[in-house]
């Protein structure tokens, strides 16, 4: 199929890239460079061996996507591009809503001019918030607690109301659990600007010895080991996801909303331990305070995946570490 990524050059997207690519699929990328870098493509066009048609530009800019979704014949959009950190959503709700709700209508519009109709959306796992129960399948009750959480249920209701209102639509909301590591190659993988938000990134700049220790927020919540459990995916994974679900919404109309996660909880010291074991270090830590907002543990239900998309994540922890650890060794021989 003739595909078009927006945000493809960011950590999720380029890996996708790479399994679609693989396929054999026409793999056409958007992204406006605000949290990616242009070599992504170079070390995407290396991995694939294929060139791959790339616009800088924004999911905002209406007459250029309808040219581009013109001019490759695209069959079938991904829709990756959008801003992630909680935190600043909280502080800038504006440049959120603007860019992950108003940049969804935008590209929804040029879609629907262009006649094409088949669309798979980043959600994410946010847009479920405090837990009612554990795991989290589906149909648990929408509540996200913060900003970035709600500019994606937001996308995820018009997208609903929009196949209501128009048959022909096929749309799969993916809600992404915790993704890390990187590709096997060692050429991608995430790339944060600045300090990381995130734990893995934020261990990786303590490896490369660009932070000093890591903070955990809290060791005393109600855990395994008291600190906070997550569902971590392998990015790897989560491209699969994406061939997978390109497969359903090939086939099938409406909007569906699947989880893409392992269905295991780990904890900020497993991946730690986890991480040491596959870079051969001690990582230095510091408790904190907990952080504002965090929940202590949630994970996913991922029977929805495997029966409607027939996907299941195959990598374990170890290898999430390994490959992260990977792509480090190649930014620090690069950074010499
Ligand atoms: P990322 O920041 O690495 O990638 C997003 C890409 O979109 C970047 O390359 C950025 O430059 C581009 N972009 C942003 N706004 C744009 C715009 N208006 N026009 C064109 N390009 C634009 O993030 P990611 O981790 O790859 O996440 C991809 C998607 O998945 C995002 O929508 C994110 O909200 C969602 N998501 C991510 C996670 C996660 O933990 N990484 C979890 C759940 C959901
Ligand atoms: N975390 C931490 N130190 C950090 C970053 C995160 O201890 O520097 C913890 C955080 O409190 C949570 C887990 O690691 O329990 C995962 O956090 P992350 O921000 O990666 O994911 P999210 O909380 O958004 O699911």
């Amino acid at each position: 199929m003739n595909i078009l990524l927006t945000g493809g050059l960011g950590f999720i997207g380029s890996h996708t890239a790479t399994v679609l690519a693989a396929e054999g699929h026409e793999v056409v990328i958007i992204d406006n460079l605000c949290n990616s870098q242009r070599q992504t493509l170079d070390s995407l066009e290396s991995i694939t061996g294929k060139e791959l048609p790339f616009y800088e530009g924004d999911v905002r800019d209406a007459p250029l996507l309808k040219e581009i979704l013109q001019k490759h014949h695209i069959e079938c959009v991904i829709h990756f591009a959008g801003l992630k950190s909680v935190a600043e959503s909280g502080t800038d709700p504006l440049k959120y809503f603007d860019n992950n709700v108003g940049g969804s209508i935008v590209l929804i519009e040029a879609m629907q001019a262009t006649n094409v109709k088949k669309l798979i959306f980043s959600s994410s796992a946010t847009v479920y918030g405090e837990p009612q129960y554990l795991p989290y399948d589906e149909d648990h009750p929408l509540a996200p607690m913060n900003v970035y959480g709600r500019t994606k249920l937001q996308v995820e209701e018009i997208l609903q109301d929009l196949s209501k209102s128009d048959l022909d639509w096929s749309i799969v909301c993916l809600r992404y659990f915790n993704p890390i590591g990187a590709h096997e190659s060692g050429l991608i993988g995430e790339l944060p600007q600045g300090i990381p938000n995130n734990l893995m990134p934020y261990i990786c700049q303590v490896v490369s010895g660009k932070l000093p220790h890591l903070n955990v927020f809290g060791d005393d919540y109600d855990t395994k080991d008291g600190t906070g459990e997550r569902d971590y995916i392998h990015v790897m994974d989560l491209a699969d996801g994406h061939a997978a679900a390109l497969e359903f919404v090939d086939k099938h109309k409406g909007w569906e909303a699947v989880n893409l996660g392992t269905g295991i909880a780990y904890s900020v010291y497993d991946l730690v331990s986890a991480f040491e074991k596959s870079s051969n270090q001690t990582i230095p830590k510091v408790v904190k305070e907990r952080r504002i907002g965090d929940l202590p543990i949630y994970y996913a239900k991922a029977d929805k995946a495997l029966v409607m998309l027939g996907w299941k994540a195959k990598r374990d922890l170890q290898s999430m570490c390994d490959s992260s650890w990977k792509y480090q060794e190649q930014l620090l021989k690069l950074a010499k």
